[in-house]
């Protein structure tokens, strides 16, 4: 039996033993992949270490050990079915880029297995890939174990391998968890399916490079990479059955429990929902400590569907409303020791946790409502099967899993075309996977720069300097590596030393020259490279440049400048918000240049417009006390006790700039700044928006901006006073007195148009003629509009009494006509929509109504009076019907 030891004992034990073998322990890097197209989530320890396999970037030690949080979703379905599967898990490696080599990992993995952890080395089964006897004289003669418990596998298990880059193959260890875990057939020995040989850790030689078309070529630097499941090595400590049976992963299962008031292992349809809350609370908890939003692509969407997968199996449970945000604090009680960014952004994650679980609940109920629509639906049809398309569309759009519609459908005797549902979820698939295409074994576009020798590094010098001298070390175009430069050529240019920043953190990178006596280069942007080099990227703009060469770097003043205030003038704003909205705040992204400042931060509502003043009020408070800002570079540990402010994800060295204003706003920041808040001189937030769900966005000015924007406000609103032939102080009394007098002359002129009409009409009664017992005017009136002849014809209607009045006018090229019938002339058959109808075609027109009174419009007004004569007889032919 293996001794006892919890996960966070394991972690500790594992991480230490390697420090001591010469290993930097490196923390856990973020769950979201840098400059990796080819994974949406972190799902290996050496994924995050890519760089330093393939040598385009020189790592910080040659023999590296972490424990790396990842996630894998690739078998999601069976999650919580079986007690095998999950999303997240730990991985510990210990990696060796061009250090030692086989003898060395197999030695240290067995030390670790068996000296440190105390496993029975009994118990202990290598394998090895076919042919590879270099690893099998290191098991048997080095090791001493013996031929027959070495196990030779092919390619298929023992062979790692992703496309292109580095491969080689690997050799695992099985321990043997003894008989009361084994199927008992009498072919059960290691590789096979059941759970009694349990592979725990896996050790990879990089030993060759595939250039994609299987050809394999001996790497000259060769690496270790090596993983063990964190939870895994729990689960043979521990002797318990499954990784729900963990120290740490048991504590969540007995919140779930405990939450839900069900027992683990007593109704096996019940323990699937309890393993499947477990398992996705850990994942969407990590998840969102790095930043990741609910969204509906990418890795928001993993997010979201393991969240809404695992409320769902909630309510399954019979748990009343929310119950996430408390579980999660479960999660981050248990791991906290491993990955503090738990802790630090505790308040952030509770809250985002309760808003999307709310709106989940909310979308449920909605989607609850939509089935019941296409339940009626059905039942018209007489169908008993509700389409593949409306499955998934209940499942995409409204986070309906295929199981609850099943449920739900089954009570009433419906079914679902599941192949349909397939099919769409296929497609939708297909799609997901084009937008994630692998581009090479480092999942990045392949650029000039990555031929860049890996030895070539720059530092940033320009904290307190814009001028500084260094030697070009090296320049390319955009497709070659050069010697040199010439006038008109664009390009790029390494040094050693530069006072340029490079963009990054939001503050973009400065402009200026590079020149000497042979020629001048214009720098339109400064970039950070792969591998810790500072791009200068521009266009020589005279003479000539070579490698080699000493040259002097002038940072553009004014620029870099107006660019510090805003920066800094984000770090007042991030503190105001936080001190207005709550801790939840945190900064999802920031840009800062010349003009202006952009500033996203999580918060799960819009701001009010008092909220928005009090911040801008507080920025301007602190700028107006004229802090002192000072920067100082110290260990993580020591920046966090001042209580820095960290970024989301951000990949921090041991040593961190600390940049504080006053005792205000303290942040992590690698960034330039002002000396004195006093120099930001102002602040303006110009705008609040929404940009994703939980994101909001504060657009801002700063110093000269501010300025620049209140002297264009102050130009428009003088042009618009002077407009109004009035003072700029008087605007708004002016624009209301125009506004009454507007309002009296709209009235007047209504009066006088009418009389005009009736000028013009003159006295039309006499033109009025019998048609079958029913009078009939039938007119022409000279240039009046719809609404004017709507009133003459209710005039006229009083003045005849009952009757039937056709009127026609023409206004610029264009027909009006109207007809209206009283009420006695109704009852005789008169209708006016039918008149107007039977006659408008005449003048080039259509139209029609209601019997009392119809109107259309023509475009022939020569028509006219031959659609008035034609009335006569339209009228007859009503009332004769
Ligand atoms: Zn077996
Ligand atoms: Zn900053």
């Amino acid at each position: 039996m293996a001794q006892y030891y919890g996960v966070n004992e394991l972690r500790e034990m594992f991480l230490s033993f390697f420090e001591n073998k010469g290993h930097l322990r490196l923390p856990s890097a973020s769950l979201i992949p840098r400059n990796d197209k080819s994974l949406l989530l972190i799902n290996s320890g050496m994924a995050p270490l890519k760089p330093y396999f393939t040598g385009q970037e020189i790592p910080p030690r040659t023999r590296v050990t972490t424990c790396q949080k990842c996630i894998r979703t690739g078998d999601i379905e069976n999650v919580g079915k079986t007690a095998r599967h999950g999303t997240f898990f730990e991985m510990l490696g210990n990696f060796s880029f061009g250090d030692y080599f086989k003898v060395e990992a197999i030695s240290w993995a067995w030390e670790f297995l068996t000296e440190v952890v105390g496993l029975e080395p009994d118990r202990l089964y290598p394998s090895i890939y076919l042919d590879d006897e270099d690893a099998f004289k290191i098991w048997h003669e080095k090791i001493g174990i013996a031929p027959e418990r070495i196990f030779r596998f092919g390619r298929e298990d023992n062979f790692w391998e992703h496309g292109a880059g580095p491969c080689g193959p690997c050799s695992e260890i099985y321990y043997d968890r003894g008989e009361k875990y084994g199927c008992g057939k009498p072919t059960c020995t290691v590789g096979c399916d059941c759970d009694r040989y349990m592979e725990i850790w896996n050790v990879v030689f990089s030993q060759f490079n595939n250039d994609g078309e299987n050809h394999y070529t001996e790497l000259e630097h060769k690496n270790i990479d090596t993983g063990m499941g964190l939870e895994r090595l729990a689960v043979v400590c521990q002797d318990v059955d499954s990784l729900f049976d963990v120290d740490t992963v048991k504590a969540i299962r007995d919140k779930v429990c405990e939450i839900a008031h069900v027992e683990y292992e007593t109704d096996p349809k019940t323990d699937v929902s309890i393993r499947l809350i477990t398992d996705h609370i850990r994942s969407v908890t990590f998840m969102a400590a790095d930043g990741i939003l609910p969204s509906n692509e990418g890795r928001g969407y993993v997010l979201r569907r393991l969240l809404r997968r695992a409320a769902r199996h909630g309510r399954i449970l019979g748990i009343q409303g929310r119950f996430l945000a408390d579980l999660c604090l479960t999660v981050i009680e248990q791991s906290k020791d491993g990955y503090p960014e738990l802790a630090e952004k505790k308040e952030y994650i509770l809250k985002l946790l309760t808003t999307e679980e709310d709106n989940f609940n909310k979308t449920i109920d909605q989607g609850l409502g939509i089935l019941d629509g296409m339940e009626a639906e059905m039942a018209k049809k007489g169908s008993k099967v509700l389409s593949g398309a409306e499955a998934f569309r209940l499942y995409d759009t409204y986070g309906f899993p295929l199981d609850l519609t099943r449920e739900i459908l089954e009570e009433k005797g419906y079914g679902i075309d599941e192949d349909g549902f397939k099919q769409a979820m296929n497609v939708q698939r297909e799609t997901a996977r084009k937008a994630r295409e692998v581009t090479n074994y480092m999942g990045a576009d392949v650029t000039i720069y990555q031929s860049i020798d890996a030895a070539v590094t720059s530092q940033f010098v320009g904290y307190d300097r814009l001028v500084h001298s260094s030697v070009i070390s090296v320049m390319c175009t955009p497709d070659a590596l050069v010697s040199e430069l010439d006038a008109g050529t664009s390009g790029t240019i390494i040094v050693p030393e530069t006072p340029f920043y490079g963009t990054m953190g939001g503050q973009t990178g400065d402009t200026g020259l590079i020149e000497n006596d042979n020629g001048t280069f214009r720098v339109d942007e400064t970039i950070h490279l792969q591998g810790g080099k500072i791009g200068h990227v521009g266009e020589m703009i005279d003479g000539c440049l070579k490698v080699g060469e000493k040259v002097t770097l002038k940072v553009d003043e004014k620029r870099r400048a107006l660019t510090c205030r805003n920066h800094s003038a984000t770090h007042l704003l991030q503190k105001a918000l936080r001190t207005v909205l709550g801790t939840h705040v945190e900064q999802a992204g920031s840009l800062c240049d010349e003009d202006h400042l952009r500033f996203d931060f999580t918060h799960f509502s819009a701001m009010t417009p008092e909220e928005i003043a009090k911040v801008e009020a507080i920025v301007n408070e602190e700028i107006a006390a004229g802090l002192d800002v000072n920067t100082r570079v110290m260990s993580m540990e020591d920046a966090k006790k001042t209580g820095a402010m960290a970024l989301f994800g951000e990949k921090y060295g041991d040593r961190v700039r600390v940049v504080n204003m006053g005792d205000f706003s303290i942040e992590l920041c690698g960034g330039t700044h002002v000396k004195n808040t006093g120099s930001i001189t102002a602040f303006k937030i110009l705008s609040e928006s929404g940009v994703a769900a939980g994101v909001r966005r504060i657009e801002a000015l700063t110093s000269d901006g501010v300025f620049r924007y209140y002297e264009n406000l102050e130009k428009q609103f003088n042009k618009a006073a002077r407009a109004a032939k009035t003072e700029p102080s008087l605007l708004a009394r002016r624009i209301e007195a125009m506004e009454e007098e507007l309002k009296g002359l709209r009235s007047e002129n209504d009066s006088l148009k009418n009389k005009l009409a009736n000028a013009a009409m003159g006295d039309v009664t006499n033109q009025v003629v019998d048609v079958n017992g029913v009078k009939l005017l039938a007119v022409q009136i000279p240039n009046v509009d719809m609404n004017e002849l709507r009133n003459l014809g209710d005039e006229l209607k009083n003045k005849i009494g009952e009757g039937v009045i056709v009127l026609a006018s023409e206004v610029s090229g264009k027909v009006n006509l109207i007809a209206m019938a009283t009420d006695e002339a109704m009852k005789k058959g008169a209708h006016a929509g039918n008149l107007i109808r039977a006659v408008a075609g005449r003048v080039g027109g259509g139209g029609g109504g209601r019997p009392n009174m119809a109107q259309a419009g023509g475009k022939n007004p020569a028509g006219i009076p031959d659609a008035l004569a034609a009335v006569r007889q339209a009228l007859a032919d009503e009332l004769h019907a």
